[in-house]
């Protein structure tokens, strides 16, 4: 409210003639002015319900001016100075405008070319969206905590709130004295107020870092300090080493904090760089937006995504592994070299995403970090064939495009195209234009044409190398590759050709082009080798070295980003050879019937004939990966008449194995065990049904809740890796008391992972009554901001509650909204989808939404994908041939 009035009265003044003038920078700010260092200094009470700040910002003028923009957003200025390159210091005014947060700092006059000094007096809110400098509750406990990427440093203190602007931080914090609180870099000094209420710390001064990843945090955290990381070959001194979290979590840090060091380490060793900060502090906050932060020295992760104890799902330690070596990953990607602007944000991480995997398979090769990657590309591979999908390199026009550049095309088509190019040219030369890349650039910013030099100039392919990257960058889309081998006279050749993948029913006017670096496996009597061939024209031929192969696979070890179209009979040769294939391998193979299907060209039932060979294999993403086709399938396809006999044909190709797997996870079983247990449960009980296996789950269930007597609710009582499903299932089936149960339990408990399973089971009831207790609790003050997303998606997966949501959503538009983060407003219509397959699907939900995406931010493309896809969803189901899967139903009944 302060900030409109500040507004209006500028106005009044001269505010209009300046902004008309010369336009207000809602963009990039203008080159003229750049801050060279920041001193900043914060009050931070926790319990308050705002803080108070001094920003002292140096900056080079390098032409006269009268003036200066910068940011600042929802903030009280009470006084604004400038202090000249003489040292004298006059009053300035300092005129918000825009609701984007640009702030104007007008000068008693003009002032010449030369360095000057901006001080503010400011104080501003706690924000209510998990951004800026903002607050949380837990019981009696309040917590500060920081989330400022991309543009919300602006809430938090005034600044050149852009990535190429790079420069040193002085902080100082004063905070309650009996507060924990920690920043980027390591504490220097402590001072107690003269009441010994307060304690002001002061902080070492940062290296040159951008605004967005400036943090802090304050409040009665629990600290696990570890043993310094040692020096090394690339390290000259010892790296303190620090988790963090909320009150009464410290024994829970020990894991994370168990395993930085190696993935330090293994970044070291890659890069040749030192980890660039003065330590590592992991820090788990109890209400976060994005999974976790890479700020500088700081990580902010989402609590979940850190703590783990000795009840905690395999697949937890697997996600707090991969998160921490993502984030740590970024501080060489992103933090010690930055992109100077928003369009190359997928540089970051993409980069982090890649070198994740990277860490992961070599320090956890049971986690198989390879077929995780893979199944993260197929869901990218998914929203890259929408027309209205994003380019890796997508030009940025405003804060929507800011913020929905954190989607699966930045992050796994972005990481798919850095393996692809690194398949070709080999690991060692890859490393090499790396480590080039990030030497030339530390402590400063690099951009997608920097890496792509670095990276030609170390492959040796020249031009053609840096044109095929950039084709995957500056165009949206997934190649499909049409391959035809020919043979002839024991010699062999492949004619390869290119377009654009696209579902069934889709039409482009484009005709994009590739440089598609495609490595093909020949398969010859017991063995087989790979090539590699450059695909850069419409159509090309290629010798193949060797006799004619017996099969082949045109995506050796599953490394290329794009799809493949085989005659019928090379991928029934394919099918066939499955079983010599690795697993990754055998994964692009399903993905090519399952893409296949989509586009209209294989059938239901030569889909459905695909499973069988794929569900006995060894690894749970090969074994269960058509069962989200078959899901639609049954959903979309199946009639009252096909459906149970379908659902009897696919229980029993996966109940024998579930059953043989055993309800619970035995002692040192492998992770491959888990994972198959907790796909198939998961997909027997919630999609098929399946009576048995939902009756083994709701004893897990029952118990935990404690609904047969036992006291007080203990979800340790169920299969950690099967509590989100057992939970779900006993709400369904367990009425209002079960609900009860679970809603207490949910109330009671401050294990942010628990939380979640319960919140997901309130979300999945299926009666109409306590659906709709679900939905209004969901907006209540007991579920936090970052936690609602569960069970409104748990309500949505099932298909009896999607109307009544819909209908609950449309009357709770404004409250729902103003609850979600900017980071996830753009992915509300998709949250809606589920379900919805027809032109009359969609043109209900746009007539609802599309007046209102414009209150979402990046709600335009959020929308529109949502709607293509729903839309794309109904052309399939349009065009298959139920007549045909009703023939294929009854000729594999089970008898
Ligand atoms: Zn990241």
């Amino acid at each position: 409210m302060r900030m409109r009035a500040l507004i209006l009265s500028s106005l009044l003044a001269s505010g209009a003639a300046v902004a008309k003038e010369e336009g207000v920078p809602t963009g990039k700010l203008p080159a003229d002015v750049a801050p060279l260092h920041y001193a900043l200094h914060l009050t931070v009470d926790p319990r308050r319900d705002r803080f108070d700040g001094e920003a002292r910002i140096r900056v080079r003028l390098a032409k006269a001016s009268d003036h200066v923009w910068l940011h600042a957003q929802q903030m009280n200025i009470r006084a604004a100075r400038v202090t000249d390159a003489a040292g004298a210091t006059s009053d300035a005014q300092a005129v918000a405008h825009a609701d984007g947060g640009v702030l104007e700092v007008r000068f008693a006059h003009r002032l010449a070319a030369q360095e000057v000094e901006l001080a503010f007096d400011y104080d501003a809110p706690f924000n209510g969206q998990l951004e800026g400098v903002y607050k949380v509750k837990v019981g009696d406990d309040a917590y500060a905590v920081t989330q400022m990427e991309p543009v919300s440093a602006r809430l938090a203190f005034p600044g050149f709130d852009e990535p190429r602007f790079k420069v040193p931080f002085d902080l100082a914090l004063t905070v309650p004295v009996q507060d924990v609180a920690v920043a980027n870099t390591r504490p220097l000094r402590e001072e107690k107020s003269a009441d010994a209420k307060w304690k002001t710390i002061a902080y070492a001064t940062t290296p040159p870092l951008p605004t967005y990843l400036v943090a802090f945090a304050v409040g009665p955290w629990d600290v696990a300090e570890a043993a310094p990381i040692p020096p090394n070959a690339v390290r000259k001194s010892a790296l303190p080493l620090r988790a963090i979290g909320p009150r009464g979590s410290k024994d829970k840090l020990a894991w994370a904090l168990e395993v930085a060091p190696a993935i330090v380490k293994f970044y070291e060793d890659y890069t040749a760089q030192p980890y660039p900060f003065d330590k590592l502090d992991l820090l788990g906050a109890p209400d976060f937006s994005a999974g976790a932060m890479e700020n500088a020295g700081l990580i902010i992760y989402r609590d979940a995504y850190l703590l783990t104890d000795a009840h905690s799902a395999a697949d937890h330690y697997r996600s707090v592994f991969n998160i921490e070596a993502h984030e740590i990953a970024h501080q060489w990607y992103g933090d010690l070299v930055t992109v100077p602007w928003w369009d190359d944000i997928w540089l970051n991480e993409a980069y982090a995403t890649w070198g994740q995997a990277k860490a992961t398979s070599a320090l956890r090769p049971e986690y198989h970090a390879d077929l995780e990657s893979l199944e993260a590309r197929l869901y990218a591979m998914a929203n890259d064939s929408l027309l209205s999908t994003r380019k890796i390199r997508q030009p940025i026009l405003g804060r929507g495009d800011i913020e929905t550049a954190f989607d699966s095309i930045t992050y796994q088509k972005g990481a798919a195209v850095l393996a692809m190019f690194e398949r070709w040219v080999g690991e060692d030369t890859f490393r090499k234009g790396m480590r080039e890349y990030l030497a030339s650039h530390a402590f400063g910013s690099g951009s997608s044409d920097d890496l792509i030099a670095s990276l030609t100039q170390a492959s040796g392919k020249g031009d053609a190398f840096a044109k095929g990257m950039r084709s995957f960058l500056d165009q949206p889309g997934v190649p499909l590759v049409r391959s035809e081998l020919a043979c002839n006279a024991g010699k062999a050749t492949l004619k390869l050709a290119q377009s654009r993948y696209l579902p069934y029913g889709v039409l482009s006017k484009d005709a994009p082009r590739w440089g598609v670096p495609v490595c093909a496996r020949f398969g010859r009597g017991g063995g087989s080798d790979a090539q590699c061939f450059l695909l850069e024209r419409p159509e090309q031929q290629f010798d193949v070295a060797g006799s004619c192969p017996d099969w082949y696979l045109p995506n050796a070890d599953a490394r290329g980003y794009y799809r493949f179209d085989l005659a019928a009979d090379d991928l029934g040769r394919l099918g066939a050879a499955a079983a010599k294939l690795s697993a990754p391998e055998q994964l692009v193979y399903a993905d090519a019937v399952d893409s296949g299907f989509r586009r209209g060209s294989v059938s239901a039932g030569a889909l459905l004939d695909a499973m069988p060979p794929l569900a006995g294999a060894d690894m749970p993403q090969v074994a269960t990966a058509l069962l989200g086709r078959y899901e639609w399938i049954r959903e979309h396809l199946a009639d009252a008449a096909t459906r149970p006999a379908l659902d009897a044909w696919v229980t029993r190709l996966y109940a024998p194995r579930l059953v043989r797997l055993g309800w619970r996870r035995k002692d040192g079983e492998p992770g491959t065990d888990t994972a198959m247990r907790t796909r198939i449960a998961e997909f027997l009980a919630m999609v098929v049904r399946d009576p048995a296996t939902r009756a083994e789950l709701a004893k897990q269930g029952r118990a935990a809740l404690a609904l047969d007597g036992g006291g007080k609710p203990d979800l340790t009582r169920a299969d950690a890796d099967l509590l989100v499903t057992a939970l779900k299932v006993t709400v369904q089936d367990g009425g209002e008391p079960a609900f009860d149960a679970a809603q207490g339990a949910f109330e009671a408990d401050r294990d942010t992972t628990e939380r979640y399973a319960l919140l997901g089971a309130l979300g999945a009831t299926r009666d109409p009554a306590l659906g709709a207790r679900a939905r209004d609790y969901g907006l209540s003050a007991a579920v936090q901001i970052g936690e609602m997303g569960r069970l409104y998606e748990a309500q949505a997966d099932e298909p009896e509650n999607r109307a009544a949501l819909w209908q609950w959503l449309t009357q709770h538009f404004a409250a729902y909204r103003k609850r979600l983060p900017p980071f996830a407003q753009a992915w509300l219509p998709k949250t809606f989808s589920p379900g919805r397959c027809s032109v009359a699907d969609a043109d209900e939900m746009s007539a609802f939404l599309a007046p209102r995406a414009k209150d979402l931010i990046g709600g335009d493309r959020g929308l529109g994908q949502a709607l293509e896809g729903i839309r794309q969803c109904g052309a399939l189901r349009e065009h298959v041939d139920r007549k045909a899967l009703a023939e294929w139903v009854a000729a594999h009944a089970v008898k």
